[in-house]
């Protein structure tokens, strides 16, 4: 049954108007469609079973009822007693910390009305403690790491619970929390709401429905997988060889034809850091996420990205493989040592929780650049997703080699409108207008040997090492494994050559002369000089990705989809 429920405004919902000025000061002034339709479902105390994928506002979704209900409970008591009234539960770390963040922004003007408790995987549980003996009225968190502050007796769901949520529960799913999920229900009150959200509704939700919600509404808003055209702009490219690739990317980023922060997805990790060494070559500072390293260091570089610290992140997906692994099931009785999140595949040294491409929140990302073109449909959507999110534009380019276009085939045919049409239109782009750039290019990619890549990994390990908080003991008590670990053999990174980062206005394409920006710190002098004078106009805010289809008369850039 698809919820037939009239879209109202926010201040229309019978919200807490502490938490209707938290969304005005968000500066979210229309609910999205999940929004419009969960939110007044979920304020009546129906269970609701709602299809949204991330970035379609779901946290909001279940974020703003649940906190009204937490607040309306707790002015309603009596006496005012701490306890935890609402469970959110996540398939990673990294997700209960961002789910943590945007429910505390909701409750800004809470005061200390509302205590909340995210329980990320990296600490130890005897650190989350004493967070947990304060009661939070809310706590965010994995299947697995709940249970095992319950089965510790630091969590107490019984009889307080009012709310639970299951977010991402097809990532639940599939990472193995089956069956915490079906043990953390016997720690449960008989009565309590729950919401299940999903970005897939598959028939292995069912049974988990069934032991979860209670005569739920179904909430299936009519959203395509992916933005709209008005919203993401979906473009191709074809390259004929790996060092077209390079040079493409060296001069979108240089030449700052690509405007705004972008998330680059790479097939592999010894890939992801060659293309950061390659684009430090040009001065283009990117960080890699490393899959291999803890949550907390993941999240660090990902807070880094937020903070604005960089502008490209360089990602792969999880084991570099296209499907977030499915069922890996947890025997009974192979709790996990320290309540870590997880057991960890063999197969797979990474952390399994971890994926770039799924629910984590990477803000305000003008364009998804597919460097290498993803394994499946999928991927491309988990991908392509981390822009355009919210009410904001996005871009994704896919850059293809002739062997990865029967991918990229499949991918267009599974996204093909009503009409049959690709939604991946041709990226306009000559490529003999970025010659100039090449042997720039080829120096770089030069510089970047299999062995800088080596060492830059090992580099990022060894500071992960000195940087381990579990390790710091064991350091306090062998000082000279430290001093080892300190002076190591010297590390032999790329050597980074000043002179391909600064780009002379002769190797600027002809026609972007006076309005592409290679060297930034020169941009006052360039836009003094008269930048403008021959016709160009500034940058507006719509397209970040400027095409090199522009009469050269007046050096005009057109977006794609121009026809002059
Ligand atoms: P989510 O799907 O919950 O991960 O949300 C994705 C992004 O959309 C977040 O950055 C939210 O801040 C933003 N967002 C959520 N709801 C709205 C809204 N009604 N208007 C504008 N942005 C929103």
């Amino acid at each position: 049954m698809a919820a037939g429920v009239e879209a109202k405004g926010f201040e229309h919902m019978g919200l807490d108007p502490r938490l209707l000025r938290a969304v005005s000061e968000l500066g979210w002034s229309v609910p999205t469609a999940i929004q419009a339709r969960a939110i007044p479902l979920a304020m009546e105390g129906r269970d609701l079973l709602a299809r949204a994928r991330t970035g379609s506002g779901k946290t909001g979704a279940y974020g703003l009822p649940l906190l009204h209900k937490v607040l309306t409970s707790k002015q309603a008591a009596p006496v005012v007693s701490q306890a935890v009234r609402a469970l959110v539960l996540v398939p990673s770390a990294e997700l209960a910390r961002q789910v943590g963040q945007s429910l505390r922004g909701l409750a800004a003007f809470c005061g200390r009305q509302l205590r909340l408790a995210e329980l990320c995987g990296h600490s130890d549980l005897a650190e989350q403690r004493p967070v947990l003996m304060e009661q939070p009225d809310i706590v965010v968190g994995t299947p697995g790491r709940v249970l095992a502050h319950v089965a510790g007796q630091a969590l107490a769901l019984r009889p307080s619970l009012e709310v639970l949520v299951l977010d991402e529960a097809d990532l639940l799913l599939s990472f193995g929390f089956g069956d915490d999920i079906k043990a953390l229900l016997c720690h449960l009150p008989k009565i309590y709401q729950a919401l299940l959200v999903s970005a897939t509704l598959n028939p292995e939700l069912e049974a988990l429905q069934e032991l979860v919600l209670h005569n739920p509404v179904h909430v299936l808003p009519p959203e395509p997988r992916l933005p709209g055209r008005w919203q993401l702009q979906q473009l191709q490219l074809r390259c004929s060889s790996e060092e077209d690739k390079f040079l493409l990317l060296a001069a979108l980023l240089k030449l700052r034809l690509l405007r705004g922060r972008a998330l680059l997805f790479v097939a592999g990790l010894s890939r992801a850091f060659r293309l950061k060494l390659f684009l430090e070559q040009f001065g283009i500072a990117a960080c890699a996420l490393n899959p291999q390293l803890p949550a907390r260091s993941r999240c660090h570089v990902i807070a880094q990205f937020n903070r604005g610290l960089y502008d490209y992140i360089v990602a792969t997906d999880e084991e570099g493989t296209a499907e977030p692994p499915r069922h890996r099931p947890r025997k009974e009785g192979t709790a996990r040592k320290g309540g870590s999140d997880r057991g960890q595949s063999p197969q797979c040294p990474q952390d399994p929780e971890f994926s770039a491409s799924r629910g984590i929140d990477f803000q305000n990302v003008a364009a998804v650049v597919n460097f290498d073109v993803p394994g499946s449909v999928e991927c491309y959507i988990h991908r392509v997703g981390r822009t355009a999110r919210g009410d904001k534009p996005g871009t994704a380019l896919t850059l293809a080699l002739p062997h990865e276009l029967e991918r990229l085939r499949r991918i267009e045919d599974a996204l093909a409108g009503e009409d049959g049409q690709s939604l991946l239109q041709p990226y306009e782009f000559r490529m003999e207008e970025i010659e100039t750039l090449r042997y720039r290019c080829r120096d770089a990619m030069r510089a970047v040997t299999k062995q800088a890549v080596r060492e830059a990994r090992l580099r990022e390990l060894r500071q992960e090492l000195l940087n381990s908080e579990k390790l710091k003991v064991y350091f306090e008590d062998n000082p000279r494994d430290l001093q080892a670990l300190r002076h190591d053999r010297p590390l032999h990174p790329a050597i980074v050559q000043p002179h391909l980062g600064h780009v002379p206005e002769y190797l600027v394409p002809p026609g972007l002369r006076g309005v592409a920006n290679p060297n930034p710190k020169k941009r006052k002098s360039l836009r003094g000089a008269g930048a403008r004078r021959g016709g160009s106009k500034p940058r507006g805010s719509g397209n970040p990705l400027q095409s090199f289809r522009y009469s050269r008369r007046g050096n005009r850039r057109g977006t794609p989809g121009d026809t002059s």
